[in-house]
């Protein structure tokens, strides 16, 4: 039999390993990506099947081990399997129980043949083969089967993982076997743990077997959320395009967000049920947890923008009470809510992938799935947890509108403070710098079109600036063909990056592989694209900017002010910036308007032009190099006559770090600035 599920590809996303597919079980059309809600013991916890159907469920997964031991295999045999058993008309997909007897940590043994372990409910001793897993499977009759694996904590030592997966090979091939004629679809199963090589091995050997579908195993299970996505990412790659990849036990909506951007097409989790239990639930507005004393008297539907019975029909403050008084009640409207909320999410991932535009809505669904509640924000004013919102001279600092950005703290200084950290470096750096139509531009001296656009990010910080660039660059690169890009980050103390990071579910833009190459080996190379990459220079800019083999032609200078950073505002800093342009045409961008560093800089021989506004600025400034000045496609608001009238009036004349008498003719040289003449 060639495929059992005859999976198509409708549509595969731009910039994004995203697709949308559909395919046909044995009883019904399935289109992808989709969750699958769990039903343990043939029943997904407090939910009708019905209400399921109703919400939008195309398969279900249904545990063999629990339902090994009951009600065993007999019961589905002789009721006609599981679908008639529960009334559930759709889809059925079955794990292996390999899951959950490596679970059972020191009531199980390990042979080649299977894994022996004894029932929780009656102390019998059972084997768990591959031939039994299949044959209970079998008798569920559900539409997809898992051949049995073995499952590793993420975290296990290489020679575990590596044995785990040689085994899971064996057993592979034994469970293809066991399923003999049956019309049933079976899916693979990829371990591995987090090292790449098993990784392609394991991939490599199920590849080879007549599989209708692969699942990642042996992820959340121990690792951390980056770790998780790179080996999915990683993964997916491995695994042939015309079959599904179901993701096993993954995750939250954020989760099972990023694994669609990484090719996956099917996931399962308990927690839209399980935190129902407990009145939690995923909502438009944030995550809400229906405990909380706000929502006592609230008369708001639990989702203004959800269609589920749930929200038509009752108020937060009696799914408030209902969780309170722990009435079952509550937990099944809040978990049909929940379930409702997945599927919808599903619903708009799949829409958008074949209206190629998944990118905007996976960025769009990024940030707000991270959210509590928008509306009720949880204060974090105690100053226990505080103190876990530091690194060494930074700390997180709340705006009251919302957002976090990082504060220096011997300083008070705060990165982004009046408007959301990636808001004002777009606004400021990117889009100031015409970024996109540098990246769209080849340079007319380069013919091969291949020498890379060279960004200068000085003051990395909390790395805003330098992932407005590359968002700016995916962007750009989705529309059609760019310029490589290669940015090189200047900063002499990496807790500040290291602290949002840590935190990213405050700091949103950091949710991305490049940040975690930067502080991990100090540089980064899109997998995705190609020509994009990034680099980290550590230590004080003024003596390590001359070493960068690669001079800029964009700078976004964004260090700490002067009260903070005298030297990097000063005539000498600015010099040697503009040595090092040399014969470029190259253009920096900087909050600072201040007079001392315009004069500064005009003084170092940029042309000065004035910067749009900026939070509580009115007023930035851009720099030109002589190079840049005489570019006419650059049209900049020069300094003029008024700036100069307003600067021979002002108290502060002369630029930082300055010394009394050290330019006897400081003004007329000023005043003879190029860009004053004419
Ligand atoms: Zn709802």
């Amino acid at each position: 039999m060639a495929s059992r599920l005859n999976f198509q590809i409708e549509a595969e996303a731009v910039g994004s390993r995203a697709r949308a597919a559909r395919f046909r079980t044995l009883h019904n059309e399935v289109l992808t990506p989709l969750f699958m809600p769990v039903g343990t013991q043939a029943t997904v916890k407090a939910q009708l099947p019905q209400s399921l159907e109703d919400s939008g469920s195309q398969i279900l997964l249904a545990n063999t081990y629990h339902l090994l031991l009951r009600p065993g295999p007999d019961v589905f045999r002789r009721m006609g399997g599981i679908h008639e058993f529960m009334s559930w008309k759709r889809s059925v997909l079955t794990d292996s129980g390999g899951f959950q007897v490596f679970s059972l940590q020191n009531s199980r043994a390990m042979t080649e043949d299977g894994a022996v372990f004894k029932s929780y409910i009656d102390g019998r001793t059972i084997m768990l083969s591959p031939e039994v897993s299949i044959e209970t499977q079998v008798a569920i009759g559900s539409d997809i089967m898992m051949a049995l694996d073995q499952c590793v904590a993420s975290t296990a030592d290489e020679a575990t993982a590596r044995a785990a997966v040689e085994l899971t090979q064996r057993w592979a091939l034994r469970s293809l076997a066991a399923r003999g004629d049956s019309p049933q679809s079976m899916f693979g199963i990829v371990q591995g743990a987090l090292y790449p090589k098993l990784r392609e091995q394991s991939a490599a050997g199920l590849r080879e077997m007549p599989f209708d579908g692969f699942a990642i195993g042996g992820l959340a299970v121990g690792e951390g959320r980056q770790e998780r996505e790179d080996t999915c990412g990683f993964t997916t790659d491995l695994l042939p395009r015309d079959k599904p990849r179901y993701l096993m036990g993954v995750g939250t909506p954020l989760d099972i967000l990023e694994a669609v951007h990484r090719g996956v097409d099917m996931f399962d989790c308990i927690i839209p049920t399980q935190v129902a239990q407990r009145g939690g639930a995923f909502t438009s507005r944030g995550y809400l947890q229906l405990r909380r004393g706000v929502y006592s008297c609230s008369e708001e539907k639990l989702d203004p923008a959800c269609f589920c019975p749930t929200c038509a029909r009752y108020s937060r403050a009696y799914l408030h009470h209902l969780t309170k008084t722990r009435e079952t009640l509550g937990w099944q409207l809040i978990g049909q809510h929940n379930i409702h909320f997945y599927h919808q999410l599903m619903r708009e991932i799949r829409q958008s992938i074949l209206e190629k535009r998944f990118l905007d809505l996976y960025r769009e669904k990024r940030v707000l799935l991270h959210e509590d509640d928008l509306d009720n924000p949880v204060q974090l004013s105690k100053p226990k947890k505080a103190k876990l919102f530091a690194l060494g001279d930074y700390e997180i600092h709340l705006a009251t509108q919302g957002f976090s950005s990082i504060r220096h703290r011997p300083s008070g200084e705060i990165m982004h403070s009046r408007t959301p950290p990636m808001e004002e470096a777009t606004r400021l750096y990117v889009e100031q710098s015409n970024l996109a139509r540098h990246l769209r531009n080849a340079d007319p001296a380069d013919t091969e079109n291949t020498s890379p656009l060279v960004v200068w990010d000085v003051g990395l910080g909390a790395a805003a600036n330098a992932m407005a660039a590359i968002r700016c660059f995916e962007d750009t690169a989705a529309e059609g063909p760019v310029r490589p890009m290669h940015i090189v980050s200047f900063e002499n103390d990496l807790n500040s990056l290291q602290l949002a990071f840590s935190h990213n579910e405050r700091f949103p833009y950091l949710r991305h592989s490049a940040p975690y190459g930067i502080l991990h080996g100090g540089r980064w190379h899109s997998r995705t694209h190609t020509g994009l990459s990034w680099e980290l220079i550590q230590g004080d800019f003024l003596e390590t900017m001359i070493q960068v083999p690669r001079p800029p032609d964009l700078i976004f200078y964004d260090p700490f002010s002067g009260k903070t950073n005298v030297s990097a505002w000063t005539i000498d800093a600015f010099r040697r910036l503009l040595s090092v342009c040399g014969e470029r045409s190259v253009e920096l961008f900087t909050y600072s308007a201040s007079t001392a560093v315009r004069v500064a800089l005009l003084a170092a021989g940029f042309i000065v032009a004035k910067g749009r506004a900026s939070g509580e600025k009115l007023e930035t400034t851009i720099a030109l190099s002589p190079v840049a000045f005489k570019n006419k496609s650059l049209t900049r608001d020069l300094l003029a006559a008024d700036w100069l009238e307003k600067w021979s009036r002002s108290q502060a004349k002369f630029p930082a770090g300055m010394i009394a008498g050290e330019y006897p003719a400081f003004e007329k040289t000023i005043r003879e600035c190029s860009q004053f003449q004419g």
